[in-house]
């Protein structure tokens, strides 16, 4: 055997994750090996240890065994967060979006054009979404290239998975110190794509970022959609979040068919585009995602903190596309997928309520959004999502009796309860381990403490 197919970490317990056919397969008294590059080398039963610690040469006193209350989860996804609100978040939420923005958002993301409060602000939400459990995030920075770069880094050495995009807006006519020129904007998302790109790191990536069809110019958006082509890169973007911004596209770009016309128009829909919210989209801009393969970002926490709307997942899934969960950070003030999770439940509770007839989303298909279905909305399905052989290990250590934790167990119950417990009273102090790539990220080392 090779050198670099050596096991380096084995797992015996429960385990519990999504495919594409399933919401929620359970698999108690498996066992699950590590390589040395952070990959899952096998997945197996319990029963099978004494073959496979020959098959891929582990010593069986190097398994570690699982308590009965612990299992492991893959890593949440939080396929939309703006990093830079996270100084904000749990405040402000008195006003709709496009008052929002101009009070609250505007002024507070200026303020990263000094890299020492970017440093200290990105430090704390990379590190507190780790804690969270979120083993991959799908940031938004600022408009400052430097500060963006920064985000990056700190990512990277905390060791989280993310997509770091610095923002490109060159129409805002409500805070006049924090916009670009459409010249600035696009040399800064080069300078910014190729900076990051030369720092290798191994599981950060820039994505190209025009905040909304309302603070970008058309030229602009043409020239972004080219250099994401150009790149192969990421894209995010927001779209039809509120009714007031949906009217306003209409009257900025009165020969575009609708909102999702306008990005397409500009190749900003690819199957590497993740959209945050789609409240409002029509069924036939839904058949334009999936056509070019472009995915939402749910955000429940916010669309209902900011009076949005309401997104119907359901109606999102059968249109086939892609769709994982989003913090929303600071329009959602908890920066937990957790949260997320529970609150894409609630709105789909609400929607059956105002239609008795609604199929309610099921709590396995909102893990899956969590976990694998964020990946795939990330188009990072081929590296993270579930526990599927070949995939990084990307994943969360859950012990749902954490002492001092917030949840009690009545008797033994099975690890569907445990999951479920988890997922609607469950809090950091239940995510005991989080591993990206193979790497134990949390609990923090004395390194990555300070
Ligand atoms: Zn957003």
């Amino acid at each position: 055997m090779e050198e670099s197919s050596t096991i380096e970490q084995v797992y015996r317990g429960t385990f519990v994750h999504s495919t594409p056919q399933t919401p929620l397969l359970i698999l108690e008294d498996a066992l699950l090996g590590v390589n040395t590059h952070g990959t899952i080398a096998f997945i197996g039963e319990g029963k099978h240890v004494k073959r496979l610690s020959q098959d891929f040469k582990f010593s069986l006193s190097d398994v570690k065994q699982m308590a009965q209350h612990e299992f492991f989860m893959p890593g949440m996804v939080d396929t939309h967060i703006h990093a830079p609100q996270y100084s904000y978040a749990g405040t402000a939420l008195d006003l709709p979006l496009l008052q929002w923005l101009n009070k609250y958002t505007f002024p507070v993301e200026a303020h990263f054009a000094d890299l020492k409060f970017a440093q200290q602000i990105y430090n704390q939400v990379v590190k507190r979404t780790l804690r969270n459990g979120t083993t991959t995030a799908c940031y938004f920075a600022t408009i400052h290239t430097d500060a963006s770069l920064l985000l990056g880094q700190i990512a990277n050495d905390l060791g989280q998975r993310a997509l770091v995009g610095k923002v490109c807006m060159d129409r805002n006519d409500s805070a006049k110190t924090y916009k670009e020129t459409s010249q600035e904007s696009q040399e800064e998302t080069l300078r910014f794509i190729k900076e990051l790109l030369e720092k290798k790191y191994p599981r950060v990536s820039p994505v190209v970022t025009p905040r909304f069809a309302l603070s970008c110019t058309e030229p602009l958006l043409g020239q972004l959609g080219a250099i994401a082509k150009n790149n192969n890169i990421h894209i995010q973007s927001h779209i039809s979040e509120t009714v007031d911004e949906v009217n306003v596209v209409k009257e900025l770009f009165p020969d575009s068919k609708s909102y999702t016309d306008v990005y397409n128009k500009h190749n900003l829909l690819t199957d590497k585009t993740v959209m945050a919210h789609g409240c409002y989209l029509s069924d036939e801009e839904l058949t334009l995602f999936r056509q070019t393969g472009a995915s939402l970002a749910h955000c429940p926490n916010s669309n209902v903190s900011l009076c949005s709307g309401l997104l119907d997942v359901r109606n999102v899934l059968k249109h086939k596309v892609k769709i994982g969960l989003g913090t929303d950070v600071a329009g959602g003030y908890s920066a937990s997928i957790l949260d997320a999770a529970r609150r894409a439940l609630e709105t789909s509770k609400v929607l059956t309520i105002q239609n008795p007839g609604y199929k309610t989303l099921t709590f396995e298909e909102v893990f899956r959004l969590a976990t694998l279905g964020g990946s795939q909305a990330l188009s990072l399905d081929k590296q993270t999502g579930n526990f599927e052989v070949g995939k990084d290990f990307d994943a969360l250590r859950v012990n749902v009796a954490a002492p001092g934790g917030p949840i009690d167990l009545i008797k033994d119950e099975h690890p569907k309860v445990l999951l479920e417990k988890f997922l609607n009273l469950g809090d950091d102090r239940n995510i005991v381990e989080v591993f990206v790539a193979g790497k134990k990220v949390v609990p923090f080392t004395e390194k990555t403490q300070e």
